[in-house]
């Protein structure tokens, strides 16, 4: 109920001009600043690159007295305040980086009222100095960045954001801003409630980055098909090329390099020179690709990112989607391409098993997981099954600009043989002498004798060489599409394939299985989408 002072508006307008040098708002941004200029609660989904820092940076201006941002990103905060300070936002922040004087110096700042914003990590709220010396100081709005991380059922937990609720506690006059990336449903009411922000008003920004093009393609040889696409489609473009492996980063950068295209490495195992080396040749250089774990790329701000490639899969769609996020902040044409395969399964589905944690984490790990690959087997537009799943209905059924929806997949009724994997399968488990992966049941179906089948007798069961009509990749792909709709289950560090509850159906041909056909060529190219 609290209503704007008439000046606020231009108030914010002129700090965006004069400060950040923009013309105008976008989408939400002015209700959002207004909204909380005026003092009200606001809970903000906006996707990556929608522009959700002004959203408070200008209220902290604006309102008299400290804006107090708590973000997880340490790393990023260095870069944060000093490219606020070169806009002449007298910026500070306070974490562990620092030694007892830095953090001495911006804490008299701070107390002095000389600061507009102070970036604090959320465990510092954990300490009772910090709280006391955030009580002797006057805020002028707290911003809490990433707040999905309060979501115990999301993929970037942390504890110490479920102790936030108690700024609104201690500080009931100052509003609060809860921004973040991730919408599903459940996040949503999480950072609604564990926040304790009943009155917040929200803010939901489509998620839909239409200028995207979606596109996830069969594995057969990662780099090569990487290759391709980068000279097919994106010579001479600046990307990000991701591997969930230190050694892929440093392997698929060399593969690059070798083939004229200007590729640096970027992960957690190299200096902190050199990274920081690597991201600065990014931002500023015109078409270098960084080859990277997902380490790089969080509050990397640069426009022009013509394509993001995944060379292995995400855990979560919400991972996919941040990452593939950071492609096409300008609005103009990008790529977000990946291929996955029957290996990204196996390996996460046992990555999951023997990890670290409870059986609630692996279960929910598990969850994030399939909706990831139901993402990648989907016969449905992307675009459509991605705004689906952050419970924003899209508003047609094809958007046209998705591999999907460029070349519709044709589907076939994969009854039979789902029915000869599993019952190999069965048949293997029953021997229960060794329990074997992939690769046995295919050499079994194709007939062939390796030495690992002459040595277990393989070729004398009845399943022996029945599988002849389709190639080895194309059973791979009946396995990895049985894995992924949960006829198949991984057991153990080794990847042992077994049955599910669900695989009695189809044996007893009481389920069909449609599968989607694997298409002969692996990429869609752009020039050949017609229309
Ligand atoms: P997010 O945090 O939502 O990922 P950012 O706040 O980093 O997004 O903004 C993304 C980019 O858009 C930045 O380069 C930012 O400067 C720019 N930007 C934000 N708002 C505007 C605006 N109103 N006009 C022009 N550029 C903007
Ligand atoms: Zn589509």
């Amino acid at each position: 109920g609290v209503r704007p002072a008439p000046e606020s508006g231009s108030e914010a307008l002129a700090q965006l001009h004069r400060v950040f040098g923009y013309e105008a708002f976008r989408g939400d941004q002015e209700a959002i600043i207004e909204h909380v200029v005026s003092g009200g609660d606001a809970v903000v989904l906006m996707p990556t690159g929608g522009g959700k820092s002004l959203c408070y940076q200008i209220p902290a201006l604006v309102r008299p007295g400290t804006g107090v941002v708590i973000s997880p990103l340490i790393a990023l905060m260095q870069d944060q305040v000093d490219a606020l300070r070169a806009l002449g936002v007298r910026a500070g922040f306070v974490n562990s980086t620092q030694d007892f004087d830095e953090r001495r110096v911006v804490e008299a700042e701070f107390l002095a009222g000389e600061l507009d914003l102070l970036y604090l990590a959320p465990e510092r709220l954990r300490l009772e100095s910090t709280l006391g010396l955030l009580a002797r100081g006057k805020i002028s709005v707290f911003a809490i960045d990433e707040a999905h991380c309060v979501s115990q059922w999301g993929h970037d937990f942390r504890p110490d954001y479920l102790a936030l609720s108690l700024l609104g506690e201690r500080w009931p006059d100052v509003p609060r801003i809860a921004l973040t990336a991730t919408a599903t449903h459940t996040t949503h009411q999480e950072i609604t409630g564990r926040l304790n922000m009943p009155d917040a008003r929200h803010f939901v920004a489509s998620f839909d980055r239409p200028n995207i093009q979606y596109r996830i393609v069969p594995k057969a040889d990662p780099k090569k098909q990487l290759l391709s696409f980068l000279r097919e489609e994106h010579a001479g473009d600046a990307g990000i090329v991701y591997c969930l492996s230190r050694n892929s980063v440093e392997k698929t950068a060399e593969f690059l390099t070798r083939n004229d295209v200007e590729a640096v490495p970027y992960h957690a195992g190299l200096d902190a020179g050199t990274r920081a080396a690597h991201q600065s040749r990014f931002l500023r250089e015109d078409g270098l690709v960084v080859v990277a774990t997902i380490a790089f790329g969080m509050g990397i701000d640069k426009p022009d990112v013509r394509f993001v490639a995944h060379l292995d899969l995400p855990k979560s769609v919400e991972g996919y989607y941040q990452e593939t996020g950071r492609a096409g902040r300008d609005g103009l044409p990008s790529t977000a391409w990946m291929a996955y395969g029957l290996n990204d399964v196996i390996q996460q589905r046992k990555l999951i098993q023997s990890g670290e944690g409870d059986e609630a984490f692996r279960r929910r790990a598990q969850a994030h997981l399939d909706a990831m690959l139901a993402l990648c087997e989907t016969a449905r537009c992307r675009r459509g099954q991605l705004l689906t799943y952050f419970g924003q209905d899209p508003e047609t059924g094809a958007c046209g600009n998705c591999d999907t929806c460029l070349v519709p997949p044709d589907t076939w009724d994969g009854t039979i043989a789902s029915q000869k994997v599993l019952s190999t399968v069965w048949r293997l488990d029953r021997e229960r002498r060794q329990k074997f992966g992939s690769v046995q049941i295919v050499d079994i179906l194709l007939g062939r004798r390796t030495a690992k089948v002459i040595q277990f007798d393989h070729d004398q069961l009845s399943v022996f060489g029945k599988g002849e009509e389709l190639t080895e990749g194309e059973w791979r792909g009946v396995v990895r599409q049985l894995l992924a709709q949960g006829l198949l289950a991984v057991e153990g560090e080794f990847g042992t394939l077994v049955l599910t509850e669900a695989s009695g159906a189809v044996l007893r041909g009481d389920r069909e299985v449609p599968l989607r056909r694997e298409p002969k060529k692996p990429a869609v190219s752009r020039s050949s989408s017609g229309t």
